[in-house]
Order: C-alpha cells, then structure tokens, then sequence
C-alpha cells in the first residue's frame, strides 16, 4: 500500500514536475539566447550606424569647408579680381570646386570664374542651365542673410551640386554660387573619406538606388543606410560591416539550432507525457487483471466450497432422510449452475474486451428471446420468493442480433434484479419499441442505486460496498458485460433509479443495424 502510494506520488507530482523543469528551462534558454544575440545585432547596428553618420558629416564638413574657401575669395568688394584671387589656390583648397559665378538680383553675371577657362562651352551650358532652371530650384529670399545652401538635382540626365549664398553689398542683393565637380568628389573625395577603414564596406547609392561609389552591398540586417545631411542630401550612404556575411550566416545557423533545441524540448514533453499515458494505462490494466483474479476466484470459492461440503455430506451419510438429500442436491445443483453462469460470464467478458471474436449475428425476435431468459430464471426466482412480469409490444419485428449475447445480458440484468431486489416486489421485465430501436428493461422494487453512482456501476469490476448488499456475491462484470454486448450491437445500456425507490436497467438494439 505505501508503495503504491510513492508510486503514486512519483506519477502525479515527480513526472509533471519533471516536465515542467524542462519547459521551464528550455523557454529561458531559449529567450535568453534570443535576447542576448538580438542584443548583438542591435549593438553591432549601433556602432555602424555611428560610424555611416560620423563619414556622412565628414563628407559634408569637407565640401562646406570649400565652400567656406569660396565665400571669402568671392568677397563681393573684389569681384573683378575673382580669378586672380581664386585660381592660384583652388586646386589645394576648393579640388571639387569647378567654377564659381556670381550674380545680382536682375540674374546678370557679375562675376564668373572657372579652373578650365571660361570658354569651354560646358562652362557656357552651365550658365545657362544656372540662369533659366537652377534658381527656380533656389531657396532665395528677399532679405538676404548670408546663409550657405546647397541645390543637388538632376538636370538633362546630368547631376549637379552647387553651393550658394545671398550677400547684401552696397543696398544690392548678390548671389555667389559654387559648381562643384560630382565627377571628382564620387572619385576623389569619397576616394579618400571613405576608404580610411578596413573593416567596412561602403557604398553610396543615388535616388534611384543606382551605385555611384563602391561596389553594390548585399542589404540585409546588418547594412545601414543614412543620407548626407545637407550637401549631397539626395544621395545615400550605405555602410555594411565587414564579414557582415558570416554574421548573418551565424545568426541563422543560431536560430536553427534555437529551433531544434525548441523541437527536443517539445519532443521531451510529448515523449513525457506519453510515457506518463502509457504507464497510467499500464498500471490500470495491471490492476484491473488482479482485480478480475480477485473477484473471479472468491466468486468461485465460494460455490465450490459449498458444492463440496454438501457432497461430503451426503457421501458420509450425514443426511439420513430422503427430504434432507434432495435439499442438499437442489443446493449442489444450484450453486453448479451458478458457477457455470459465472464462468460463461467470464468468458464473455473475455471475448468481448478482446473484440476480436466478432458476434454471431441472426435475425431473429428480440421479445423471444427475453422471454426464454425469464422462463429460465424463474423456477430459480420463485424459490427466491420473487415474481417475475414479462411484457412485450405486440407486432415486433426481427432484428439482427448474436443471441447468446443478447441473452447472456437480459439475463445478467435479471439476475442482479433477483440478486439485489429480492424479497420487494415483483420484477418487471419488458421489450418494447422506442423510436428506432427495441428496449429491453428489467424493473426491480430493490434499493435502487444513487444517482452519482449511475455511471460508474457500468464500468468493469465496480460494485457498490453498501452494507445490504455486502452479502450479495458478484464479480463487477455483468453491468460491464450489458453495456459491451448493447455497444456491439449499436446500442447502450443505462439505469434509472433512485434509492429507496427501485431501479429500472434497460438496454438498446438498434432496428436497423449501422452501415
Ligand atoms: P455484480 O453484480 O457482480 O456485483 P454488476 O456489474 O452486475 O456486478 O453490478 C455492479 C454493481 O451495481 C453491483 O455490485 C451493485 O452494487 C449494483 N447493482 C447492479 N444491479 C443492481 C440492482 N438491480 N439494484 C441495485 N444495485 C444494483
């Protein structure tokens, strides 16, 4: 018993707390991975993303410090000496700048100087394309506050960034204006910004998404993309890690294996669970055979002893008068054939539970059927002291029934009938139609049976241990037996009883079988 107990214990608390450990433990492996290497990624992001900003502002300082070179060689007070003051050093200090003009409000130019001369009739499109398209493009205001703005656009296919500032000099409102060369800052500038660190890859992008500069990068989780903030802002830098690859190649060999240490986990469970089912299973059935061997065994105990002690009896002459010997054979012969029914009983059960002996169907009337089972019982219950009523619908039809079963449970109903209402009123036995099926009910005036226990009193080897009927002798199979035999057939079995006031156990045959 206190091993049955610990048993127990292991089965309904060890096996689930088990289980629960290793969901437990497995969900916070799992998240504390996930969060550890998205906290990765997010740094390794971070530090990137720094990194495209910190190049972008380079870039842009580098330009606006030529700009800044510009504006003071382009001082409106010595216009007519632009070339000479810028020419000499612009190669050093202004490299991406290619000309500079200068204009009043009436769009003439009061200044122009370029590194190529100004002959070239490029120089003489770029006036042109300055006066008639780029000026509608400038932010340009009345009052001007000498503010350094920048204008990248494409025009006729072709991309321009010029820098430009309003000056106010002498009660004039003048516009100096700086072209510098896309050409030589993509080769130069970017050239030298851009390719100091090894341990990235760059690449700046146009609107369109066209590489400018660099190589193309594969874009993936870890590639950052930021734009220049003020000089080349419809341009964008693309920064990617080095072995940026092999990180994302990692990640992913990272989350498969989260996934199959996911799936074990899972795997563990199911096969924790299923272990728990089986040996539950396993320890029922187990119990269930020492139950039958139990049950069986003092059920055949009994008749036996006392088939043998009335023979001894009448063996050693104990029994003188012819009266007392027929006494002693009725009581051999009836506890005989209560232990062939009992063994019958077994054996069906047997058959049944093992479902592989299919019944022996036959059309044949269920009422005449029920109707021999009485007439066999009732020499049996009149000694008893008990009547037994049968009562059929007229006109039933054949069915298709096994009839050994079919009797085998009219008769285990009527037998616990005799067994367990004894001595309180007549039985009422009854095939009648319902609906589509026949029903065959056994009424008794007996004790009846709690409503809870309805359920349970067909289920294998239950017996109810109430002091009346603790004498009744009974294996726990023949409700069980009634309820197999009604299912084999389509049917069910079910009581209606309440204590004190009788019980009325039925069961039911489909009239068509089931295809
Ligand atoms: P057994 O009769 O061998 O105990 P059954 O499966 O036939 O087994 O019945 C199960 C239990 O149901 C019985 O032990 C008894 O407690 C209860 N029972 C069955 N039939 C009746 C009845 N007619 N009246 C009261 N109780 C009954």
């Amino acid at each position: 018993m206190e091993r049955r107990a610990r048993e127990r214990l292991t089965r309904a608390i060890l096996l689930p707390l088990v289980l629960s450990a290793v969901v437990i433990l497995g969900t916070f492996t799992v998240r504390t991975s996930l969060q550890v290497e998205s906290l990765r990624q997010q740094s390794i992001a971070a530090v990137t993303l720094e990194l495209a900003r910190e190049k972008a502002d380079r870039l842009d300082q580098r330009l606006i410090d030529e700009d800044n070179v510009v504006a003071s060689v382009a001082d409106p007070t010595h216009l007519g000496a632009l070339e000479e003051r810028w020419l000499p050093t612009a190669r050093r200090e202004t490299p991406t700048v290619r000309a500079i003009v200068v204009l009043d409000e009436a769009r003439n130019v009061l200044a122009f100087a370029s590194r190529a001369g100004g002959a070239f009739s490029e120089e003489e499109a770029f006036r042109r394309l300055l006066i008639h398209r780029m000026l509608a493009d400038m932010e340009l205001v009345r009052e001007p506050v000498s503010e350094l703005r920048h204008l990248h656009r494409q025009y006729r296919g072709q991309v321009y960034l010029v820098s430009y500032w309003q000056r106010a000099h002498q009660g004039r409102n003048i516009l100096v204006i700086a072209w510098h060369d896309i050409a030589r800052i993509v080769r130069d500038l970017f050239g030298s910004v851009f390719s100091e660190r090894s341990d990235v890859r760059v690449s700046v992008v146009d609107e369109e998404g066209r590489v400018v500069f660099g190589s193309p990068l594969r874009t993936g989780y870890f590639t950052v993309s930021v734009r220049f903030p003020t000089t080349l802002y419809g341009w964008r830098l693309q920064v990617l890690p080095q072995g940026s690859e092999a990180l994302t190649d990692r990640v992913n060999r990272r989350l498969r294996e989260l996934i199959l240490v996911g799936a074990s986990g899972a795997i563990l469970v199911l096969g924790g669970a299923i272990l728990l089912f089986v040996t539950e299973r396993e320890r029922r059935l187990s119990a269930m055979k020492s139950d039958l061997v139990a049950n069986v065994s003092h059920e055949l105990k009994t008749p036996l002893s006392l088939i043998r002690m009335f023979a001894e009896m009448l063996e050693s002459g104990t029994a003188r008068s012819e009266e007392k010997k027929k006494e002693y054979l009725r009581i051999i012969l009836t506890e005989s054939e209560r232990l062939s029914a009992l063994i019958e009983n077994v054996l069906d059960f047997a058959r049944l539970e093992r479902k592989d002996n299919p019944l022996a169907f036959a059309e044949r009337r269920l009422d005449e059927l029920v109707k021999d089972v009485v007439e066999t019982v009732r020499s049996r219950a009149q000694r008893e002291g008990v009547s037994v009523l049968f009562e059929a619908d007229p006109g039933l039809p054949e069915v298709r029934v096994d009839p050994a079963a079919v009797e085998l449970a009219a008769g285990n109903l009527v037998d616990n009938a005799i067994k367990y209402g004894a001595g309180s009123g007549p039985l009422e036995v009854a095939v009648r139609r319902r609906g589509g099926t026949l029903v065959v009910s056994v009424k008794d005036h007996g004790p009846g049976i709690p409503v809870s226990d309805h359920a349970r009193i067909f289920e294998r080897f239950v017996r109810l241990r109430s002091e009346e009927r603790g004498k009744v002798r009974g294996a726990g199979i023949g409700l069980a037996l009634v309820k197999q035999v009604a299912e084999a057939h389509g049917g069910k079995a079910w009581v209606e009883s309440r204590v004190g006031e009788g019980s009325t156990f039925s069961f039911s045959i489909p009239l068509a079988p089931r295809s």
